[in-house]
Protein backbone atom coordinates (compact mmCIF):
# COMPACT_ATOMS: atom_id res chain seq x y z
CA UNK A 1 0.00 0.00 0.00
CA UNK A 2 1.44 3.62 -1.18
CA UNK A 3 1.06 6.16 1.04
CA UNK A 4 -0.68 8.22 -1.16
CA UNK A 5 -3.40 5.14 -0.83
CA UNK A 6 -2.84 5.16 3.06
CA UNK A 7 -3.70 9.23 2.69
CA UNK A 8 -7.10 8.46 0.41
CA UNK A 9 -8.58 5.60 3.11
CA UNK A 10 -7.77 8.29 5.76
CA UNK A 11 -9.90 10.60 4.04
CA UNK A 12 -12.73 8.28 3.46
CA UNK A 13 -12.65 7.33 7.17
CA UNK A 14 -12.77 10.71 7.93
CA UNK A 15 -15.60 11.44 5.92
CA UNK A 16 -17.59 8.48 7.20
CA UNK A 17 -16.93 9.31 10.55
CA UNK A 18 -17.95 13.14 9.84
CA UNK A 19 -21.40 11.55 8.32
CA UNK A 20 -21.86 9.22 11.67
CA UNK A 21 -21.28 12.30 13.92
CA UNK A 22 -23.72 14.30 11.51
CA UNK A 23 -26.09 12.05 11.83
CA UNK A 24 -25.50 11.25 15.43
CA UNK A 25 -25.74 14.85 16.23
CA UNK A 26 -29.01 15.19 13.91
CA UNK A 27 -30.46 12.19 16.31
CA UNK A 28 -29.50 14.01 19.39
CA UNK A 29 -31.50 17.14 18.29
CA UNK A 30 -34.67 14.72 17.46
CA UNK A 31 -34.61 13.46 20.88
CA UNK A 32 -34.06 16.76 22.32
CA UNK A 33 -37.16 18.28 20.28
CA UNK A 34 -39.47 15.65 21.21
CA UNK A 35 -38.25 16.11 24.83
CA UNK A 36 -38.96 20.05 24.72
CA UNK A 37 -42.40 18.74 22.98
CA UNK A 38 -43.53 16.22 25.80
CA UNK A 39 -42.13 18.73 28.64
CA UNK A 40 -44.11 22.06 27.63
CA UNK A 41 -47.35 23.00 29.14
CA UNK A 42 -50.49 21.48 27.78
CA UNK A 43 -53.46 23.11 26.60
CA UNK A 44 -56.27 20.84 27.48
CA UNK A 45 -60.27 21.81 26.41
CA UNK A 46 -62.70 19.65 28.34
CA UNK A 47 -66.32 20.79 26.65
CA UNK A 48 -69.68 19.27 25.72
CA UNK A 49 -72.69 19.04 27.27
CA UNK A 50 -72.73 16.06 29.45
CA UNK A 51 -71.22 16.42 33.50
CA UNK A 52 -67.84 15.96 34.47
CA UNK A 53 -66.14 18.77 32.49
CA UNK A 54 -65.10 20.76 36.04
CA UNK A 55 -65.06 17.53 38.02
CA UNK A 56 -62.03 16.15 35.16
CA UNK A 57 -60.07 19.43 36.07
CA UNK A 58 -60.52 19.35 39.54
CA UNK A 59 -59.44 15.69 39.35
CA UNK A 60 -56.29 16.30 37.38
CA UNK A 61 -55.94 18.94 39.88
CA UNK A 62 -55.51 15.91 42.69
CA UNK A 63 -53.03 14.36 40.36
CA UNK A 64 -51.37 17.65 40.42
CA UNK A 65 -50.99 18.05 44.19
CA UNK A 66 -50.02 14.38 44.41
CA UNK A 67 -46.63 15.89 42.71
CA UNK A 68 -46.42 18.99 44.95
CA UNK A 69 -47.22 21.00 41.78
CA UNK A 70 -48.23 25.18 42.23
CA UNK A 71 -52.05 25.20 40.70
CA UNK A 72 -54.26 28.45 40.42
CA UNK A 73 -57.74 28.40 39.48
CA UNK A 74 -59.66 30.78 38.19
CA UNK A 75 -64.15 30.15 38.42
CA UNK A 76 -65.61 32.01 35.57
CA UNK A 77 -69.38 32.77 36.14
CA UNK A 78 -69.69 30.68 38.96
CA UNK A 79 -69.42 33.37 42.08
CA UNK A 80 -70.45 33.32 45.93
CA UNK A 81 -71.58 29.55 46.49
CA UNK A 82 -70.43 27.63 48.76
CA UNK A 83 -68.50 24.32 46.83
CA UNK A 84 -66.85 21.38 48.18
CA UNK A 85 -63.86 21.97 45.92
CA UNK A 86 -63.42 25.60 47.31
CA UNK A 87 -63.78 24.17 51.06
CA UNK A 88 -61.13 21.17 49.72
CA UNK A 89 -58.63 23.53 48.09
CA UNK A 90 -58.75 25.86 51.08
CA UNK A 91 -56.85 23.05 52.89
CA UNK A 92 -54.03 23.28 50.34
CA UNK A 93 -53.50 27.34 50.57
CA UNK A 94 -49.76 26.57 50.23
CA UNK A 95 -50.20 24.86 46.97
CA UNK A 96 -53.40 26.51 44.78
CA UNK A 97 -54.66 29.76 44.80
CA UNK A 98 -58.48 30.04 43.76
CA UNK A 99 -60.06 32.83 42.02
CA UNK A 100 -63.70 33.73 41.27
CA UNK A 101 -65.47 35.77 39.14
CA UNK A 102 -67.35 37.03 42.08
CA UNK A 103 -70.97 38.08 41.15
CA UNK A 104 -72.88 34.72 41.24
CA UNK A 105 -74.57 32.99 38.06
CA UNK A 106 -74.73 35.91 35.29
CA UNK A 107 -78.66 34.95 35.22
CA UNK A 108 -78.64 36.26 38.59
CA UNK A 109 -77.12 39.60 38.27
CA UNK A 110 -79.19 40.09 35.15
CA UNK A 111 -76.44 42.95 34.18
CA UNK A 112 -74.39 42.39 31.81
CA UNK A 113 -71.96 45.39 31.39
CA UNK A 114 -70.74 43.82 35.54
CA UNK A 115 -70.89 40.33 33.78
CA UNK A 116 -68.89 42.06 31.22
CA UNK A 117 -66.31 43.94 33.75
CA UNK A 118 -66.33 40.96 36.07
CA UNK A 119 -65.03 38.18 33.27
CA UNK A 120 -62.36 40.91 31.98
CA UNK A 121 -60.76 41.18 35.57
CA UNK A 122 -60.76 37.16 35.82
CA UNK A 123 -58.93 37.00 32.61
CA UNK A 124 -56.49 39.79 33.78
CA UNK A 125 -56.26 37.45 36.89
CA UNK A 126 -56.05 34.41 34.26
CA UNK A 127 -53.49 35.80 32.39
CA UNK A 128 -51.18 36.71 35.00
CA UNK A 129 -51.34 33.51 36.59
CA UNK A 130 -50.38 31.61 33.15
CA UNK A 131 -47.45 33.87 32.25
CA UNK A 132 -45.88 33.69 35.60
CA UNK A 133 -43.96 30.74 35.69
CA UNK A 134 -45.31 30.77 39.14
CA UNK A 135 -47.84 28.13 38.47
CA UNK A 136 -47.35 24.52 36.87
CA UNK A 137 -51.39 23.95 36.48
CA UNK A 138 -53.65 26.07 35.82
CA UNK A 139 -57.49 26.03 35.25
CA UNK A 140 -59.81 28.24 33.58
CA UNK A 141 -63.33 26.80 34.57
CA UNK A 142 -65.84 27.59 32.39
CA UNK A 143 -64.19 30.15 30.38
CA UNK A 144 -66.37 28.81 27.22
CA UNK A 145 -69.34 30.28 28.67
CA UNK A 146 -67.90 33.60 28.76
CA UNK A 147 -66.68 32.93 25.24
CA UNK A 148 -69.87 31.94 24.23
CA UNK A 149 -71.69 34.99 25.87
CA UNK A 150 -69.08 37.36 23.85
CA UNK A 151 -67.13 38.98 26.89
CA UNK A 152 -64.14 38.09 25.67
CA UNK A 153 -62.84 37.49 22.72
CA UNK A 154 -61.43 34.45 21.22
CA UNK A 155 -58.46 36.03 19.68
CA UNK A 156 -57.09 37.97 22.87
CA UNK A 157 -57.73 34.62 25.10
CA UNK A 158 -56.00 32.19 22.25
CA UNK A 159 -53.38 34.91 22.49
CA UNK A 160 -53.34 34.91 26.20
CA UNK A 161 -52.77 31.23 25.86
CA UNK A 162 -50.13 31.84 23.34
CA UNK A 163 -48.38 33.51 25.90
CA UNK A 164 -48.30 31.17 28.91
CA UNK A 165 -45.41 30.19 30.50
CA UNK A 166 -43.87 27.39 28.72
CA UNK A 167 -43.80 24.83 31.42
CA UNK A 168 -47.32 25.81 32.45
CA UNK A 169 -50.28 23.51 31.73
CA UNK A 170 -53.78 24.84 30.91
CA UNK A 171 -57.15 23.25 31.99
CA UNK A 172 -60.19 25.13 29.32
CA UNK A 173 -63.84 23.92 30.71
CA UNK A 174 -67.53 24.76 29.93
CA UNK A 175 -69.73 23.08 27.26
CA UNK A 176 -69.45 25.23 23.47
CA UNK A 177 -65.65 25.29 23.48
CA UNK A 178 -65.11 27.64 20.36
CA UNK A 179 -63.78 26.06 17.43
CA UNK A 180 -60.39 27.80 17.30
CA UNK A 181 -59.66 26.88 20.80
CA UNK A 182 -60.41 23.57 19.86
CA UNK A 183 -57.69 23.60 17.15
CA UNK A 184 -55.21 25.18 19.13
CA UNK A 185 -55.34 22.52 22.04
CA UNK A 186 -53.44 19.40 22.99
CA UNK A 187 -56.28 17.42 24.14
CA UNK A 188 -59.91 18.12 23.81
CA UNK A 189 -62.48 15.64 25.40
CA UNK A 190 -66.42 16.10 24.84
CA UNK A 191 -68.73 14.76 27.50
CA UNK A 192 -71.97 13.59 26.21
CA UNK A 193 -74.74 13.63 27.92
CA UNK A 194 -76.55 10.04 28.19
CA UNK A 195 -78.41 10.75 31.39
CA UNK A 196 -78.98 13.45 34.09
CA UNK A 197 -80.80 13.38 37.04
CA UNK A 198 -82.02 16.78 35.99
CA UNK A 199 -84.31 15.12 33.62
CA UNK A 200 -85.84 13.68 36.82
CA UNK A 201 -86.46 16.60 38.61
CA UNK A 202 -83.48 15.46 40.92
CA UNK A 203 -81.92 18.81 41.59
CA UNK A 204 -78.62 19.69 41.92
CA UNK A 205 -76.56 17.69 45.31
CA UNK A 206 -73.86 18.45 47.67
CA UNK A 207 -70.68 16.72 47.24
CA UNK A 208 -72.30 15.21 43.59
CA UNK A 209 -72.45 18.88 41.93
CA UNK A 210 -71.08 21.42 44.10
P1 LIG B 1 -69.41 19.17 36.98
O1 LIG B 1 -69.00 20.48 37.63
O2 LIG B 1 -70.39 18.45 37.83
O3 LIG B 1 -68.26 18.36 36.50
P2 LIG B 1 -69.71 20.17 34.34
O4 LIG B 1 -68.58 21.06 34.63
O5 LIG B 1 -69.51 19.09 33.32
O6 LIG B 1 -70.26 19.55 35.68
P3 LIG B 1 -71.35 22.48 33.82
O7 LIG B 1 -71.84 22.81 32.47
O8 LIG B 1 -70.26 23.27 34.41
O9 LIG B 1 -70.99 20.92 33.84
O10 LIG B 1 -72.60 22.42 34.76
C1 LIG B 1 -72.57 22.81 36.09
C2 LIG B 1 -73.70 22.17 36.85
O11 LIG B 1 -74.73 21.73 35.99
C3 LIG B 1 -73.27 20.94 37.62
O12 LIG B 1 -73.92 21.00 38.86
C4 LIG B 1 -73.77 19.78 36.84
O13 LIG B 1 -74.17 18.67 37.61
C5 LIG B 1 -74.94 20.34 36.13
N1 LIG B 1 -75.05 19.67 34.83
C6 LIG B 1 -74.05 19.20 34.08
N2 LIG B 1 -74.50 18.61 32.97
C7 LIG B 1 -75.85 18.72 33.02
C8 LIG B 1 -76.91 18.31 32.17
N3 LIG B 1 -76.68 17.67 31.04
N4 LIG B 1 -78.19 18.61 32.55
C9 LIG B 1 -78.41 19.28 33.69
N5 LIG B 1 -77.47 19.70 34.53
C10 LIG B 1 -76.20 19.42 34.21
MG1 LIG C 1 -68.32 22.97 34.97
Amino acid sequence: MTDKNKTAISAEDAEAHKEKMKAQQGEHRAKMREKEKAERGLLLVHTGDGKGKSTAAFGTIIRALGWGWNVGIVQYIKGTWKTGEKEFFKRFDDLVTMKTMGDGFTWDTQDKEQDIASARKAWIESKAMMSSGDYDLVVLDELNIVLRNNYLSVEEVLDGLADRHVDTDVIVTGRTAPQALMDAADLVTEMTMIKHPFEAGIKAKQGIDY
